[in-house]
């Protein structure tokens, strides 16, 4: 017999829920004027794929200089990493300048929470349980399951209000145990859209201190918020000016559009340099029988973009450009609604920020839109703001309208 006659079908991948089950039904959809909500990927008002003019630029440069294909150092592409953590924490930040934030390039945000669960689950001196926002990303609790740790979750989304249950969520990092593991989307939370306000922010802030948690900020969309990359910071920032010492994973996906470069950084905010040097040393440990080391290309890229001032500002105005036209399609698409004559608050629509928007639809009503209309979204009622552009926003409303009455 085979060694892998007793290896059980998994669960489909392709099914209704997920972006690729989506995709899958609306590629089989012969319907001229179909719409695809589903996947985080930025697309122009064309409804293209996008590659950002600084990125292009930045790429070009190096490719002709002459730049070899050796090894990357365990940590990756060093000019990369400084910049990334520049980013993240802001130039005038405390311990960025003492030295004691340790850092390495990841595969991409997925990757830096893939070295964050494993540092965890090896060093973490408290329970080794991670507590993440009900809804999260959908790869949150198997990354940290994979990586040994217990995943907990805490109350994020309110459906009444289609807003954040603050005060739930306040509650619930008070009230688990001592010294848990506390995960927060830091901007553009996934798959809501729903951000805390800044007094919110001091507020979490504040809960977490008293539980005496350790903070894992996961920020996979700086700059593609609000437009801007230091108010997209506001919380990690906030926290650390509070005394915190976060763990953070950035990625370079969204806000660069680097998806497949898988450009990221992990990062441990240390009380002085002695302690990162000695995380420094274990987090190369982690990572050297992972993958010996990371991709150069993304990163090469990202630290030019970073670096390079006229492709920086260049790049600031581009990040802001895709969060703009974002925002612009949530307007169009709640003003749509609205002078259908329908009868909902769709107010959430355009205080939701990112590249999602919880709708609220059920899944009935998005299985109808799909069978209906050709318009695909998840189950869960979560679309793709990147998928609405200026030539279907009202067939999209319409469809919207109709299927909620
Ligand atoms: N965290 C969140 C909340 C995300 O939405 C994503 C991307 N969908 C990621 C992390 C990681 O993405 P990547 O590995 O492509 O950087």
């Amino acid at each position: 017999a085979s060694a892998w006659s007793k290896v059980p079908q998994g669960p489909p991948s392709i099914s209704t829920d997920t972006c690729t089950g989506i995709s899958e039904a609306f590629k089989a959809d012969s319907h001229p004027e179909k719409i695809l909500l589903g996947a985080g990927a930025y697309r122009d008002d064309q409804g293209k794929p996008y590659v950002l003019p600084s990125v292009k630029a930045a790429e070009l440069q190096f490719v002709n200089s002459g730049l070899d294909k050796e090894y990357a150092a365990i940590t990756g592409v060093a000019d990369f990493v400084k910049a990334a953590t520049k980013l993240a924490y802001g130039a005038d930040s405390a311990p960025l300048k003492s030295g004691s934030i340790s850092a390495t390039q990841s595969i991409s945000g997925t990757g830096a929470l893939r070295i964050g669960g494993a540092f965890l689950e090896r060093f973490y001196p408290g329970t080794k349980k991670i507590y993440i926002p009900t809804p999260s990303w959908a790869n949150h609790g198997a990354i940290f399951e994979d990586s040994g740790l217990e995943v907990g979750k805490y109350r994020y989304y309110n459906k009444d209000t289609i807003g954040l249950d603050f005060q739930g969520m306040v509650e619930d990092i008070k009230t688990i145990p001592k010294g848990s593991i506390v995960l927060l989307h830091a901007c553009a939370h996934n798959p809501t859209g729903i951000d805390p306000t800044k007094e919110q922010w001091k507020e979490i802030s504040k809960a977490v201190k008293e539980g005496e948690h350790q903070v894992f900020f996961d920020m996979a969309y700086q700059g593609f918020a609000s437009g801007d990359t230091d108010a997209d910071a506001f919380a990690l920032r906030q926290f650390i000016k509070d005394g915190h010492k976060p763990i953070l994973a950035q990625s370079f996906a969204k806000n660069m559009g680097l998806y497949g470069e898988r450009a990221g950084a992990f990062s441990v905010v240390c009380e002085s340099a002695e302690e990162k040097a000695n995380v420094d040393s274990q987090i190369k440990i982690l990572v050297r029988p992972m993958y010996s080391n990371p991709p150069i290309h993304g990163a090469r890229i990202a630290a030019e973009v970073l670096t390079n001032p006229a492709l920086n500002k260049q790049w600031l105005g581009e990040v802001k450009g895709m969060a703009d036209r974002i925002i612009k399609m949530r307007a169009l698409l709640q003003d749509n609604l609205e002078k259908l004559g329908s009868k909902r608050d769709w107010s959430h629509i355009t205080s939701q920020i990112g590249m999602f928007a919880y709708t609220g639809l059920t899944p009935e009503q998005v299985a109808t839109l799909a069978k209906e209309h050709s318009v695909y979204c998840t189950k869960d009622g979560r679309i793709s703001v990147a998928g609405i552009t200026s030539g279907n926003v009202k067939r999209l409303a319409e469809s919207i309208y109709k299927v909620t009455g």
